[in-house]
């Protein structure tokens, strides 16, 4: 499904590459998690993957399209079918809730009607149903500032799934939340992940919530890839690899 292929970025004026090559391949209905210490490349490869960072060389493949040529209406359609979510809740704070996850619509809506936030039944209706999955339903009307931090990114994970997204992209999903708050929402996201069939790609730094909710981990280290596999194997040895003693 994704295919990413000798992946670089080094950003202007910083001594050390964000991506120093990264060869990896993302089946469908996969739940993987990219483990790092702060600083390891984690946001910089999973921006790349939607062009939200422009990689400086490699190639990132979706189903068999170079997303990384991909200009105007055709990067626009394919960020719609990659949804993404991030640490700090990115909400419209002057919107309710029902109309910040009818937002998730924009990328399959004509741009005037985004602009004039012109939805439709059938938009609201999804909306409703996205609440409901992720168990906010008659939480429509309220504004994001009367909602809880899990509250709010449950909010944002349903925007998400009115994006109908084939693969979603979660950078540090659960880094702003409490730990009680984090294993809900976690148990959330790999709940979508059983019954909706989605491909979840996610950047944490939690060792534990790594091994706990990651069918695979991918260990990144100084923007490379140094474990690739199912929990069971991160050992120590690959735990150093992860996190290196000398680091910071
Ligand atoms: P992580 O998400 O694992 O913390 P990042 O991808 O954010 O890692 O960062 C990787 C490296 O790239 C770090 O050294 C960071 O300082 C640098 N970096 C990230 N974003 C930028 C940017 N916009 N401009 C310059 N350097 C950046
Ligand atoms: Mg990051």
């Amino acid at each position: 499904m994704l295919r990413i292929t000798a992946l670089k970025k080094h950003y202007a004026g910083e001594p050390q590459p964000a991506l120093d090559g990264i060869d990896l391949q993302v089946e469908s209905g996969e739940m993987l998690v990219i483990l790092g210490r702060s600083g390891a490349g984690k946001s910089t490869l999973i921006r790349s993957l939607n062009r939200l960072v422009e990689p400086d060389s490699g190639t990132v493949e979706w189903k068999g399209t170079a997303v990384t040529g991909l200009r105007g209406e055709q990067l626009r359609l394919v960020r719609g079918r990659m949804a993404m979510i991030f640490q700090n809740d990115d909400l419209l704070p002057k919107l309710d809730v029902l109309t910040n996850v009818m937002v998730g619509a924009f990328t399959e809506m004509p741009r005037w009607r985004s602009l004039l936030f012109a939805f439709t039944a059938e938009h609201r209706k999804r909306a409703e149903e996205a609440l409901r999955k992720v168990g906010l339903q008659g939480k429509g009307r309220k504004r994001p500032d009367e909602l809880s931090g899990g509250q709010k990114q449950r909010v944002a994970i349903a925007r998400s799934l009115m994006q109908k997204p084939e693969l979603l992209l979660g950078d540090e999903p659960v880094a702003s939340l409490d730990p009680v708050t984090s294993v809900q929402i976690m148990e959330l996201l790999s709940h979508l992940h059983r019954t909706e069939g989605l491909t979840l790609l996610l950047n944490l730094h939690d060792v534990e919530l790594a091994r706990r909710y990651g069918k695979r981990i991918i260990g990144l280290a100084g923007g490379r890839i140094v474990f690739d596999g199912p929990p069971e194997s991160l050992d120590d040895a690959a735990l150093q690899r992860i996190y290196p003693p000398d680091a910071e």
